[in-house]
């Protein structure tokens, strides 16, 4: 319960530092902002459910596979997930 609500406070958190950034894209729960990406896959190498893959050097999250771990937000070193 305590890390869906950090996890909630976080995606908050991070689209309102990212408004204006860029394109958002993806699932319904996560975006990438593709103008910050820098295609490193820090978050591919973090999620346990293979949910996110580089396209076009940019990270595209399946939100099939998604569980909302929280990990790629916390691996992205130019806070390009929220
Ligand atoms: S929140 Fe977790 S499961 Fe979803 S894409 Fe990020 S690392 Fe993968
Ligand atoms: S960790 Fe961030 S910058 Fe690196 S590929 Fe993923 S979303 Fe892009």
């Amino acid at each position: 319960m305590m890390r869906r609500l950090l996890l909630l406070f976080m995606v908050v958190a991070g689209t309102v530092i990212a408004a204006g950034c860029g394109n958002p894209s993806n699932s319904a729960f996560l975006s990438v902002d593709k103008a910050c990406c820098t295609g490193c896959a820090a978050c591919v190498r973090v999620c346990p459910s293979d949910a996110i893959r580089i396209i076009s050097n940019k990270a595209v999250i399946d939100p099939t596979k998604c569980i909302e771990c929280g990990n790629c937000i916390e691996a992205c070193p130019v806070n390009a997930i929220y």
